[in-house]
Parts: structure tokens; sequence; C-alpha cells
């Protein structure tokens, strides 16, 4: 293998310096902005954005580059190497633009995709419910078509990470019961701000707020903001979760812990162990460090299929459940080297980034498709083994809610009247 710059990749890798050098003091350095709701973090986007940075690999016509995923790549890599505090607005660019792009009307695509590349609109996906995650297909948020042709939504989702300072999100709704689970949803366009929809924040472990429970109390959407054909929304929404996973660990980049950064930290500490701690320090980031390059060539690997025209495959599912497998090893080593001070650093004000990526990680083995539904996707569609038997396949969804609340019926019309 031979991972030198081609003369074009060299060529861009130069124009990218060039512009960060340009733009050094606007685009800030790591830990000096504080994220998603810094309007900071929006000035800094919109400004990489207008230079040609963000949605490098978007068509022109989508508002992106036109450029291929190794032009992506040496972009990640540059504004890595030179510490520019990361983008904000990752679900909106790795999940509900590409739906967008795949599925939206040229109308939708033209009021949206460029907003959400600069940050000027924020996303959040409203997928998950109280009784459907990794069985999202029982969703019961519905959509009525009224007679004018617009559509009620009246439903609850759960988990939904960002909606308190979204300004759009891509919402999974059901509107036919009568059908199949999978055969009756279809997916919208919501205005977050739109009368009815109410956000109530939730509190982690790592202390942070991020995800939230969204209540839809009779809210109006145009037939316009519909994605993709009525019926159609499992399809629209497995392109949403195909991305997701691709974002999550299939497209080459560390998850939720940087392993640089990681291997910095071993560096500064190491000569204060002892020999035989040393020694087993050494090992553990070595493991670590392997299986990370390993799960980013692989990643690479998919990046050159998708740049070929090839769909993403069942590797993505392989690349999110290593990925996040190793990133919570790197961050326990992490956490570990600091001994006492992992323990006093956030109440004393001090630098608790380790223990916070220790915090959030179990959480990302959960989001975009649980260890569990990871493993029967691998086994099911790489190794060709036996399929979970499903026993609500081809029933109407209001059947398989009077089975799944033990046959009460007022439960039954409940969800799906
Ligand atoms: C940090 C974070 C951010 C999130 N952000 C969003 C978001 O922005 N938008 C959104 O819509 N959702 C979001 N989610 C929700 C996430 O998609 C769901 O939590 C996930 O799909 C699991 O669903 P659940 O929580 O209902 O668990 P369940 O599906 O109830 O699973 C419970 C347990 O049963 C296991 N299990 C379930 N089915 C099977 C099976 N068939 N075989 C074997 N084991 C099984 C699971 O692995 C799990 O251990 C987020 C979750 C987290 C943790």
């Amino acid at each position: 293998m031979d991972f030198d710059d081609t003369p074009e990749e060299a060529s861009w890798r130069s124009t990218v310096r060039s512009i960060i050098a340009d733009n050094r003091e606007a685009l800030g350095r790591r830990g000096a902005g504080r994220g998603y709701d810094d309007p900071a973090a929006r000035d800094r986007q919109a400004l990489l954005y207008d230079n040609g940075l963000v949605g490098v690999t978007w068509s022109k016509e989508a508002g992106g580059q036109g450029g291929t995923p190794m032009q992506q790549a040496i972009v990640d890599q540059e504004l890595s190497r030179a510490e520019v505090p990361g983008l904000v607005n990752l679900i909106g660019i790795g999940m509900c633009g590409p739906t967008v792009i795949a599925h939206g009307s040229e109308s939708q695509k033209e009021r949206y995709l460029k907003r959400l590349l600069r940050a000027d609109d924020l996303w959040c996906q409203l997928f998950s419910e109280p009784g459907s995650g990794s069985d999202l297909a029982a969703l019961r948020t519905k959509a009525v078509r009224t007679d004018d042709g617009t559509w009620r939504i009246s439903g609850q989702k759960v988990w939904t990470t960002l909606a308190h300072v979204s300004d759009y999100g891509i919402l999974l709704t059901r509107t036919d019961p009568d059908v199949a689970k999978h055969r009756g949803l279809t997916m919208f366009v919501v205005d977050m701000k739109a009368p009815g929809v109410s956000v109530r924040s939730l509190r982690q472990m790592s202390g942070g707020s991020d995800f939230n429970e969204v209540f839809f109390d009779d809210v109006e959407i145009s037939d316009d903001e519909r994605l993709g054909e009525v019926g159609n929304g499992w399809g629209v929404a497995l392109t949403t979760l195909m991305s997701e996973r691709m974002s999550l660990g299939g497209g080459g980049t560390d998850i939720g812990v940087g392993v640089g950064a990681v291997a910095d930290h071993v560096a500064a500490r190491i000569a204060d162990l002892p020999d035989d701690r040393a020694a087993v320090t050494r090992q553990q980031f070595g493991r670590a460090y392997a299986e990370s390059l390993a799960i980013r060539y692989t990643g690479y690997r998919q990046l050159s299929a998708i740049s070929r025209g090839e769909m993403p495959g069942p590797e993505a599912s392989a690349g999110k459940l290593a990925g996040t497998r190793v990133a919570r090893d790197l961050a326990d080593l992490s956490v570990r080297l600091l001994d006492s001070d992992a323990v006093f650093a956030r109440d004393s004000g001090g630098d608790s980034t380790w223990q916070d990526s220790q915090a959030s990680l179990p959480g990302l083995a959960i989001a975009g498709g649980t260890n569990e539904v990871l493993r029967n996707v691998i086994g099911e569609r790489v190794l060709g083994l036996p399929a979970e038997p499903r026993a609500d396949k081809n029933v109407p969804f209001r059947e398989t809610i009077a089975v799944a609340t033990g046959g009460s019926e007022s439960a039954a019309k409940e969800a799906t009247a």
C-alpha cells in the first residue's frame, strides 16, 4: 500500500493549508470554543464553508464542492493538525443532509442544504420513541392528511440529540397503521419552532444535556415538506441510518476520542509510572492504536468504494462496532493514567476532557444501532447466518400493537386511532 499523496492530493493539501494559514486567527484553536451552542462556532463554520472546506464531497448542486472522499479526508487531517475546533451540525451534515439530497425535492434542496452546511441552521434526527428504538419501524407518532392536503402530527420522540438548539429536523411518522409496520411510514422535514412542537431536555451521566424528549401536539406540516413518497418512509430512513453508521466509524475518522491526543497523553504521563505499570500501559495503548489504524484504513477503503459510486455495505456496522469499542478502551486507559486527578479535575475547575469522553462513550455504543443490533446485521448480512424470527412481518401494524400491549384493545386503538 502507498499512503503518499498523489500530485493532485499534494496540491489540494497545500491549498487547504494556505486557507487555514490565511484565516488562522478567525478559525481559533481547539478547546477555545464551547461547541454547537457557541455563535463563534457557527461563524467559524461559515468561514470554512465559504472557503470550500465544508461539504467537500457533496455535489455543487447540493451546495457542496463536488470533491472526492480523499479530498475530504485531507481537509479533516489538516484541520485536525492545525487544531481547528471541530465542525458543528454534524447530525445535519452526516445524516439529515444526505437524506434530503437523496429524497428531497429541488425546492427543499435549494432551501436547506447550503444553510445546513454553513451551520446557519442546525438539524436533528427525530426517529426514536419511548417504545421504538432498535425496532424503529414500530414507531407510533402519527401523521394524518387533512382535506386541504396538509399533515397533522401527534406523538412523542425521545433521545433527540440537539433538538433544543435545532432549527429543523427529519421526522419519521406513521401514516398508515393498516399495512405491515415498515410499509406505513412517511418522512417529513419539520420546523422545530412550529406551533405544537415542545422540547424537554434530558440529563446524561456525562453531566451534559445534549438530548431531549420532543412532543408533537397537532403540529401542521405542509405536503411540500414531505421527504420521499407517502408510505416509503422506511426507504428514506435507511438512507439516514446508513449515513449515520458511516459517520460513526465507517468513514475512517476516529470516534469520540482522537488516538493522536491519547498518544500525547500517554507520552506525558508514562515516565512517572512504575516499570510494571508502564509496560502494561504501553501494551494496552499499542493494541488500541493498531486496532484504531485498522479501523481507519478499513473506513478509507469504504470511502474509495463510495467514490466509485458503490453504496456503503454492512461493513459500516462493523466499523461502528469496532470503533466504539476501541474508543472506550482508549478513554479508559487515559482516565486511569490520571490516577487521583481523575476524580477531582471537574470539581476543581480543571480539564475533564478524558472523564467526559469516558462518560459519554457508552452512549455511542447505543446511538445509531446498539452493539447487539449491529452484531445481528453482521451475522445476517455478512456471515449469512439465519435471520432472527420476525413474528410481525407482513402483519398490519394495528394488530402488532395489540400483541405488544398484551392484547389490550384500548391501547391498540389509542396508538393507531
Ligand atoms: C447518545 C445517544 C444519542 C442519540 N441520538 C438520537 C437522535 O438524535 N435521534 C434519534 O432518533 N435517536 C437517538 N438516539 C436513540 C438511539 O437510536 C436508541 O437509543 C437506540 O436505537 C436503541 O433503542 P432503545 O434505546 O429504544 O433501546 P431498545 O431498542 O429498547 O434496546 C434495549 C436493549 O435490547 C437490545 N436489543 C433490542 N433489540 C434487539 C435484538 N433484535 N437483538 C438483540 N438485542 C436487542 C439492545 O441492544 C439493548 O441492549 C440516541 C441514543 C443515544 C444513546
